[in-house]
Formats: C-alpha cells, structure tokens, sequence
C-alpha cells in the first residue's frame, strides 16, 4: 500500500489528530451551534453523519443531502474541514460535490466487500483522505482488505478508525475493543495512520477519556468524538456523545506520551493483560448468569443451595488442574471460594425474590 499523509493544509502533525462533532447532523442550528464550540476550542475537523446505517428500519437515517448544505456553510463561516460517512457511491458523489474534505467508511460497510469496492470505485482519481472503520466482526483481514481496495482505486492518504468490535454478550463496551487487532495492523502497516473512536468502543460518555488516553499510550495518531451541542437530545447515540466543552476538558486532560519513551514491548504486552482481563470479566459474568439459571431451578424444585458434594468435587478438580498448569493451588482455592461466594450471594437473591 502506498500512503500519504492524511493531515489537511494547515493542520500540524501533533498527536492526537482530532475528529470531533456530533453522531448525526440532525438541524442546522445544531451543526452550527456545535461546530462553532467546536472551532472556538481549535478543533479543525467537523465529523457529521449525513446517511445512518441502523440496525432496524424506523430509526433516524439521517437527514440526506440537505445536511450537505450545512456542512458547506460550516466550512465557509468557520474555516473548519468537513468530514462524513459514505456506504454507497452516490453518497461519495454527493459528499464530493458539496465539498467535504474527508471521507470515511462505517464499521457494517467495511464488512461488505461490494459496497467498499463500490466506493473505490466511485473515488477512483480523487484525492481525499478516506479513513476505514473496523469491520463490526474482529476480521483484520476484511480490515485490511478494504483498504487495499481503495489503495488500489489510487487512493493514498488512507487512514484506519478503530471503533471496537460487536459481541452478543451484555458488556462494558458497546463493542469491544480488542486491541491486539489495530496493533497487528499498525505492526503489519507502521506507516497507516490509526484513529480510535472510544464514543462507539465504549458506548458511554464516561468512557471517552480513559478510552481515548488508553489509544494515546499505545501510540494511535489520532481520535474521533461524537461530540455534541445538546448531547442528551440527541436523535442517535445520545449516551455516547459529550459537550464541545467536555471535549475540551478530555483533550486538555490527556497525558501525550513521547512514543519513543515509552517501551512499545512493554505496552503491547500490557494491552493483551488488559484484553485479557476484559475476556475474564466477560466470562464471570456469563458464568454468574449460569448460576442465576441454576438458583431460579433450585427454586422451583425446591432444592437447597448449597450442594456440598457439587461444590467439593469442583473444588478439587480445578485446583489439580491449576497446579498441572503451574499456578499454585492455594491461589486457585481463594479463587474459586470466592467466585463460588458470589454465585452463591446471587443464588440466595433469587431464592428470596
Ligand atoms: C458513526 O460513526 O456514527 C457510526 C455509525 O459508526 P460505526 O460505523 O462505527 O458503527
Ligand atoms: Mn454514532
């Protein structure tokens, strides 16, 4: 893949590189009340979705091509750069025609090869920076396959957007990040730019700075916040979306590390403790839900809780093959008591409902 720079005339090459605005132009008083909160802090690209992918029909999809016009007239009254989503390619000609600066590709498109090739296609001989959402399954190589189709429409200022991954599971993240991915892919390509978007990994706008501080560490060049003058009112992702002036708070609060400080080996190897450690989490709380399932059973056919034998045959079990994997068995009995302790906690709730 041949790459250019993705920064626009008159942007410096300081970390974070930074997309901010709101999920979906909803009005243009929005856009514009957003955006000047936006400039006012010295943010330079507007994000802006004009077409919604939802997941069922009946929901927001977006305002169409009027929004066109009040991304043009963001550019004209504020001097800021344009940015939005295009999943087909008269969404890329119409985006063109209006005038927007940057172009990405969303996290369901990038899963369907037609559309990409489609859009590829449709930028053939373009030179705008098109940046590349995750497929919403953890595929790198439907990842990086969308790339190489733009790169072999001509395409070279290509960037990537690591948004999470979806999962069925009830989970901290709205999609899990699984951060060894873009690492593999910034491993594969150190010259690809890679953007974190922690609004749609976390799902809650609590999230946006330790996420986005979590990108920084690991030396993403750049971020994209769903941003947004009124977030609570918001037609789509309200939860997700902060205020300019958060925003400003987020970014003056985020610790910018000097890549060539940190040790890369050490923070990768950090990353797979945290995946690892989410993965865990998950797995507790799917095996809590299990146990629910089992006490509402107790309940029913009046069984008692706890079952000794049940308890000890798990007991002895598990601390032989923790010791067979080397870990110290003492370690995985106050493991295993205490997650034990806790099923047992939630088993009691149900019983007493
Ligand atoms: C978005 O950026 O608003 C969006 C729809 O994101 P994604 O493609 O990551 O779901
Ligand atoms: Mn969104």
């Amino acid at each position: 893949m041949e790459l250019e720079s993705i920064l626009l005339p008159g942007m410096d090459a300081k970390r974070p590189f930074l997309i901010a605005g709101p999920c979906s132009a909803e009005t243009e008083e929005q856009v514009m009340k957003t955006t000047k909160e936006l400039a006012a802090n010295g943010v330079k690209i507007l994000r802006a979705g004009i077409w919604k992918p939802r997941t069922k029909p009946g929901g927001f999809e977006g305002v169409g091509s009027e929004g066109l016009q009040w991304l043009k007239k963001v550019k004209q009254e504020t001097g800021m750069y344009v940015s939005t989503e295009v999943a087909t390619e008269k969404h890329v000609y119409e985006a063109l025609k209006y005038g927007v600066d940057l172009l990405w590709v969303g996290a369901r498109t990038t899963a369907n090869p037609f559309a990409v090739q489609e859009i590829a296609d449709a930028l053939k001989g373009v030179d705008i920076p098109v940046l590349v959402k995750n497929p919403v399954n953890p595929d790198l190589e439907l990842w990086i396959g969308a790339l190489e189709r733009l790169s072999n429409a001509g395409l070279k200022k290509l960037g990537a957007i690591h948004r999470g991954f979806s999962s069925y599971d009830k989970k901290i993240y709205r999609n899990l990040p699984q951060w060894h991915i873009p690492i593999e892919l910034k491993r594969r390509y150190p010259n690809l730019p890679i953007i974190c978007d922690p609004s749609h990994i976390g799902g809650k706008r609590d999230l946006v700075l330790p996420l986005s501080q979590q990108a920084m560490d690991l030396n993403f060049d750049g971020l994209i916040i769903e941003t947004h003058c009124n977030p609570d009112e918001a037609w789509s992702d309200a939860s997700q979306q902060v205020t300019p002036a958060k925003l400003k708070e987020i970014m003056d609060s985020l610790v910018i590390r000097d890549s060539k400080q940190t040790t890369e080996d050490l923070s990768a190897l950090r990353k797979q403790i945290d995946e690892l450690d989410d993965q865990l989490l998950e797995l507790l709380a799917k095996r809590m839900r299990v146990s629910q399932e089992i006490g509402t059973f107790k309940k029913e056919h009046n069984m008692t809780i706890v079952q000794t034998n049940r308890y000890d045959e798990i007991l002895t079990k598990r601390i032989n093959q923790a010791s067979e994997m080397g870990m110290n068995p003492e370690f995985m009995r106050v493991v295993l008591e205490a997650i034990h302790e806790e099923s047992v906690r939630q088993q009691v709730d149900i019983m007493n409902k």
